[in-house]
């Protein structure tokens, strides 16, 4: 993790004031999760540089971080990249050895808090998983002049493609360096998506009095306070309520994981086979019963029948569904069976209603195929409901690198045009109309955070 910092010009060791750090001094701090080294590679009248390197203690890193870096790669605590991106790490050193600094205060020279340098601010392994463009579509509105090296994934395999790491040269001319450090302590964790400590409210008032007199400006203000605040609704709220007095155009949205937007969508399904004014649901790959659970609820429906592939599942929707203690009702109302949806059934024939909610995208291509004919040529429900995952959403998710997916064993993830061409294609094929929907929360330009394709047969008598 390395930051360096550059002034030029007349004047240039000035920067040792305003850094409260003397330019013949080699300091190493120390921080629980590494060493902090501050030194001058470089001084002159006109050029004067300052340096900040951070040597992360991976174990220490290992044993504190809570945080999976990724479900299906277990020794994630072990193997990422925390140790060299610039991250949150690096803006808490900021924060606590160039303290003053970021804050405008300087009391040898209190009149260079003002002053406008010539500075050229280069910054090691930005990680931006949007690219180059995220980076300098965040610096360039600021006044920078930006130049982003793309790293390799390997330098030794160029066809492993680029990785999501840029080094990064900003220069600006007229810059006071609060400025230009408040835009680094906002801006690079934002670009990492990732905080190394829990996100409570203060971080509202930190982004407010860092960001505060050039983010209400910024032509991604709402994007950069969301991230900043890792997508919590109130607190974006909150913060841009006081950035720009109105937040009314804001559709806040959350990690897959703190809102469960599997439970939003399992409700919104419910409530859509509810309005389909039906008496009775086939759920394919029901899983754990989850959605069972919610239907078996609802008097509308007669009759509801749960199907997987998995007999595990099944056992645990069971055990979900307290099967052994339910009412004689409930139990004329419900089964279980166990099948796939890769072969013609007709348990599953005859339904007015199916679902199959976040099922498609685990099964591969050529099974895929003969699921459609399963559910729509001959299972045939007058309505069937898919969900799957919106792809294009993903860079919105915490800690998921490029091309990652949700879930290990997902076969492919859609857009939601992919998904849309491929709904076409089936109502074309077996003569549904179909319609689409967003699932959970909605974002002005990435969509739904899942997708729903809504089928109905023409021949609904
Ligand atoms: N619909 C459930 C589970 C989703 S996970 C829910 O929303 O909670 C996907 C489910 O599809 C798993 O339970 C898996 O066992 C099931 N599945 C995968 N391939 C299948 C197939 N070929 N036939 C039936 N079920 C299948």
């Amino acid at each position: 993790m390395l930051l360096k910092i550059t002034s030029k010009g007349n004047s240039a060791s000035n920067l040792g004031f305003l850094l409260h750090k003397h330019p013949d001094r080699y300091q190493i701090e120390q921080l629980p999760y590494g060493a902090v080294h501050m030194l001058y590679p470089e001084v002159s009248e006109e050029h004067c540089s300052f340096a900040m390197h951070i040597e992360i203690n991976s174990v220490h890193l290992a044993r504190t971080t809570k945080e999976n870096y990724n479900a299906s790669f277990k020794l994630g605590h072990y193997v990422n990249d925390r140790s060299y991106v610039a991250s949150s790490f690096l803006t808490t050193a900021i924060s606590k050895f160039l303290g003053s600094a970021l804050n405008g205060k300087c009391n040898k020279r209190p009149e260079l808090v003002d002053e406008k340098l010539s500075l050229e601010i280069e910054v090691a392994a930005v990680k931006s998983r949007k690219g180059k463009s995220q980076i300098i579509d965040f610096f360039e509105p600021l006044g920078y002049t930006i130049d982003v090296e793309e790293e390799q994934l390997d330098a030794s395999n160029p066809g492993w493609g680029s990785s999501p790491y840029f080094n990064v040269k900003l220069q600006h001319n007229e810059i006071i360096l609060k400025g230009a450090l408040t835009h680094l302590y906002v801006l690079l964790p934002v670009l990492d998506n990732n905080k190394h400590y829990y996100v409570s409210e203060d971080e509202v008032q930190k982004l407010l009095d860092k960001g505060g007199e050039w983010l209400k400006d910024h032509p991604a203000k709402e994007l950069i306070t969301k991230k900043y605040l890792k997508f919590k609704k109130s607190y974006t709220r909150l913060a841009l309520d006081q950035l720009i007095g109105e937040t009314d155009e804001i559709i806040p949205i959350e990690t897959e994981e703190k809102i469960s937007l599997h439970q939003i969508r399992l409700e919104t399904v419910a409530e859509e086979l509810k309005k389909l004014d039906i008496k009775t649901v086939v759920d394919l790959g029901c899983g754990e019963g989850k959605l069972l659970k919610l239907l078996l609820k609802e008097k509308q429906f007669e009759k509801v029948l749960g199907m997987d592939i998995s007999y595990r599942s099944l056992e645990i929707a069971k055990k979900r569904l307290y099967w052994d203690r339910m009412s004689e009702y409930q139990k004329n109302k419900i089964d279980l069976i166990h099948g796939s949806l890769n072969y013609k059934d007709d348990r599953i024939a005859g339904f007015e209603g199916a679902s199959l909610v976040e099922v498609i995208e685990h099964l591969d291509e050529p099974r895929l195929q003969a699921l459609e004919k399963v559910v729509f040529k001959y299972a045939k429900p007058k309505n069937v409901i898919i969900t799957t995952p919106n792809k294009e959403y993903n860079v919105l998710f915490e800690g998921m690198s490029v091309g990652q997916m949700r879930h290990s064993d997902h076969r492919f993830e859609w857009t939601r045009k992919e998904f849309e061409t491929w709904g076409d294609r089936i109502a074309e094929t077996f003569d549904y109309e179909v319609s689409y929907k967003p699932l959970g929360e909605v974002d002005k330009k990435y969509g739904g955070a899942s997708q729903m394709a809504i089928f109905k047969t023409k021949k609904n008598e």
